[in-house]
């Protein structure tokens, strides 16, 4: 929160300093014309002196996030898009492998001739519906997004082995979920063992206070084996249920905002970035900004190694066109042209500087004058 100096609010308002700091002091509180004043007292003083106040942040005009999100408001989503899926757990229960084998169930698209590509998240396509999971397992990449301000995952699904039980990673992965607020489905792994043990996964998931549907409770657990297939289906339909319930929509006439995911530099192509469509449809061409950096949209590679132009929402590509490499977890915005995107970046860049700043120095008299 912003503060003042008590006789910085006195010149800004136009008020004797005197009847400022009487009035702070009916209030119960001791001020030197020196003293800071918080943001709290700004508003009540304001309402004594019958002036009125309005606080505003002078930074927020540079968010270009929150901006797009009031042009494109989710009032007007209105066409369902393909839940984004993060898979987390403890180490060594399964979680590579789950996505392997959910990654290698996409007969349609090995018909259509589509070779695999690792581009960080990927697509599959279960009774005509699209699940989009994201192939980095483990939550840090999801807390690291969530630290950057960015929420891409719609519903987590937490891997436990059905031999090993709850175990202290898996305790981690269902916090970072419940303080993200995305739901979870328990996929109970390495059914096929002859020690798996569900049941007792069930019941120590109980306990935590995850109960299970069949128990009367409202989480979804499912058995599966990443080694024999088997539960596959039921987990990929138990996550189109999941979705449903959540009616995931997003509008594609808008112009897009995507999540950064992955960014590497590669010989020849530059920058290059996986990203998730959250909105609207990313098209060829579009100049966009992303965090600190700005580009033109150059090519479009789905999952499947092919070039496209354009991605929907829900669905992750990898592009190339950025001016420099982004970082994951930076939202990318489209805009009109190459000039709104440099600039907006550029403003984003000193917002970014400005905000570090503000942390540890007071606001001065030139921001108090926007203030009121
Ligand atoms: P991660 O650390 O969670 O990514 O776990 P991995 O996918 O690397 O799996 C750890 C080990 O468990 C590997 O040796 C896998 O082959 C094995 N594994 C994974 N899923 C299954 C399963 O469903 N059944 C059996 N029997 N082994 C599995
Ligand atoms: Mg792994």
């Amino acid at each position: 929160p912003k503060e003042v100096r008590v006789y910085e609010f006195a010149e800004a308002i136009n008020k004797p300093l005197e009847d400022v700091i009487e009035a702070l002091r009916e209030l119960g509180e001791e001020r030197d014309k020196n003293d800071f004043l918080g943001e709290e007292y700004i508003e009540t003083l304001a309402e004594e002196f019958d002036v009125p106040v309005e606080i505003y942040d002078p930074l927020a005009e540079f968010d270009y996030v929150k901006k797009y999100d009031e042009q494109c408001p989710e009032e007007e989503f209105d066409t369902e898009r393909p839940p984004i899926v993060t898979i987390m757990g403890h180490v060594d229960h399964g979680k590579t492998s789950l996505l392997d084998r959910i990654r290698n169930s996409r007969i349609a698209a090995k018909e259509a001739g589509g070779i695999t590509q690792h581009i960080g998240a990927y697509m599959v396509e279960k009774d005509g519906k699209k699940i989009t999971f994201i192939d980095t397992p483990g939550h840090e990449a999801f807390t690291e997004m969530r630290a950057r301000g960015a929420q891409v995952t719609d519903i987590a699904i937490i891997v436990v082995a059905a031999n090993d039980g709850v175990m202290p990673q898996t305790r981690e992965a269902i916090a970072h979920a419940q303080a993200a607020g995305v739901p979870f489905i328990v996929a109970v792994n390495k059914i096929d063992l002859p020690e798996a043990n569900p049941d007792l996964v069930k019941s120590q998931l109980a306990e935590m206070g995850i109960m299970p549907v069949e128990w009367g409770g409202e989480y979804e657990f499912v058995n599966v084996s990443a080694k024999t297939g088997e539960g596959i289906d039921d987990l990929l339909e138990t996550i189109l249920l999941q979705a449903e319930m959540m009616e995931l929509k997003a509008n594609p006439k808008c112009p897009a905002k995507a999540v950064v995911i992955e960014s590497r530099v590669e010989k020849g192509k530059g920058p290059v970035a996986t990203v998730i469509v959250k909105n609207g449809t990313l098209k060829k061409q579009d100049s966009f900004v992303c965090g600190k950096t700005f580009g033109r949209v150059r090519l479009i590679i789905d999952d499947l190694g092919k070039q496209k132009k354009e991605v929907l929402p829900g669905e992750p590509a990898e592009i190339t066109g950025f001016d420099e490499a982004p970082f994951a977890g930076d939202t990318l915005v489209a805009v009109e042209s190459d000039r709104i995107a440099k600039e907006t970046a550029e403003k984003w860049k000193e917002y970014l500087e400005r905000r570090e700043k503000s942390k540890t120095t007071k606001a001065t008299l030139e921001d108090l004058q926007k203030m009121i």
